[in-house]
């Protein structure tokens, strides 16, 4: 473990004491952060490594985000979707706009807007495609990660997640991540959506055999069935794209958002499709009383306005190559047994003899790097993309070292 003082050793104590304990957070305690640095309250800094899981691609305290915050804060915060407000027709339009759709669905979390897709899905099928009432069928992906809620999980393949939660919501077939064919033989009358993660982030950053989300793409066209992007965390920015699927040339029927979207601020999400699409909806049959609101519009219009200049997209392409041909180098080494990923983002898988992921990254906390295990031997490099060069090489360095042992 790593050395701590006492204030951290408490506040760490007092913690476990009175929260649940459905984390295993590393040993630091953070106080404040910028950009790509996290600070903890003894004032030792960190690179931040993981950037929220990409709810930080635009980095901590971003100052045109923040400002955008903080004017919203100052005029109005919430107003339930009951009334009107003067920010929500601009961000679904943005939003609609950004990702060439024509109407958007705003949650919250990720897990709400995944639920949110279901729920499209399935009316859609029943009103638009005409599937017998309770029949609707969604195919998904192993190993994928789509958040908590109990239905969610039900068609997870993840024994953490799943365990002691039944009785599972009915209506899913798991196929393999990556395998068209298996993919194709699911698919039957009564499917109504294709649901995955262009590329699975918490199963360890795994990219899809190339060609794969052509062929689903052609596959869901052609069976009249919707393709449901999870872009939560793959999506704005991260793969150097603004969305991942547009590696394969690909848009997909329904994109799901969240994480970046909120800037890191405030959780933002939704759903993005056409209005054939998320035209299914009557007033009373979903809602979200925080679901679009103000202070949400506000800070998410400025993270599409940042999106828009393609700068952050440009910098994960041009630095996410750089990261991919230092991990590169490590393959083979007798330490990593195999790095993926595309953009900012890897999965570096560490041979056993140099510790578990948990221990790697107790490691890299010791060197001032922040990093977090996936599935007990992988690390995941996620870096804010504000990221500077010199920084990522620094937080490399220190992976080296470690590495090293
Ligand atoms: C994080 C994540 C979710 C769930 O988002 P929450 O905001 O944690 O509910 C869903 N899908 C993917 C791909 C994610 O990474």
């Amino acid at each position: 473990m790593p050395s701590m003082t006492p204030a951290t050793e408490r506040d760490i104590a007092a913690a476990e004491a009175h929260s649940a304990h459905n984390y295993h957070p590393l040993p630091v305690v953070i106080a404040s952060a910028e950009g790509a640095w996290m600070t903890d309250v003894e004032g030792r800094r960190y690179l931040d490594l993981l950037a929220g899981y990409s709810a930080l691609n635009f980095g901590h305290g971003n100052r045109r985000l923040i400002d955008a915050a903080k004017a919203q804060l100052e005029r109005v915060t919430l107003t339930s979707r009951a009334f009107h407000h003067d920010r929500f027709a601009e961000f679904c339009a943005e939003l609609a706009a950004l990702c060439g759709k024509d109407m958007v669905l705003p949650m919250n979390t990720g897990a709400e807007a995944i639920e949110t897709a279901v729920k499209t899905a399935r009316k859609w099928g029943y009103r638009v495609k005409g599937v017998p009432d309770g029949k609707a069928k969604i195919v998904v992906a192993d190993n994928n990660f789509h958040g908590r809620t109990t239905t969610i999980i039900s068609f997870s393949t993840d024994p953490e997640a799943r365990a002691d939660y039944g009785p599972y919501t009915p209506g899913f077939e798991i196929v393999p991540y990556g395998d068209l064919a298996a993919l194709s033989a699911a698919v039957d009358e009564h499917t109504v959506a294709v649901l995955l993660e262009p590329i699975q982030g918490e199963a360890g950053v795994l990219v899809p055999p190339a060609g794969y989300l052509a062929g689903v793409r052609r596959l869901t066209a052609e069976r009249n069935v919707l393709f449901i992007a999870d872009e939560i965390q793959a999506g704005l920015g991260r793969t150097g794209r603004t969305f991942a699927c547009e590696h394969e040339g690909v848009e997909p029927d329904v994109y799901v958002l969240g994480k970046a979207l909120g800037g890191g601020v405030v959780p933002v999400s939704a759903v993005v499709a056409s209005s054939e699409v998320l035209g299914v909806f009557r007033p009373g049959e979903h809602g979200s009383t925080f679901g679009g609101n103000p202070l949400a519009c506000a800070v998410a219009l400025e993270v599409i306005a940042i999106l828009r200049t393609g700068e952050y997209q440009e910098r994960a392409a041009e630095l996410g190559e750089h990261l991919h041909r230092e991990l590169g180098l490590l393959v083979g080494g007798g330490a990593v047994e195999a790095v993926r990923g595309r953009g900012l983002w890897a999965g570096i898988d560490i041979a056993p003899a140099v510790g578990s992921g948990r221990e790697v990254s107790e490691r890299l906390l010791e060197r001032g790097v922040l990093v977090k295990d996936t599935h007990g031997a992988t690390i995941r490099i996620a870096p804010p993309l504000v990221i500077s060069k010199g920084d990522l090489d620094w937080g490399l360095d220190q992976l080296r070292a470690v590495l090293a042992g």
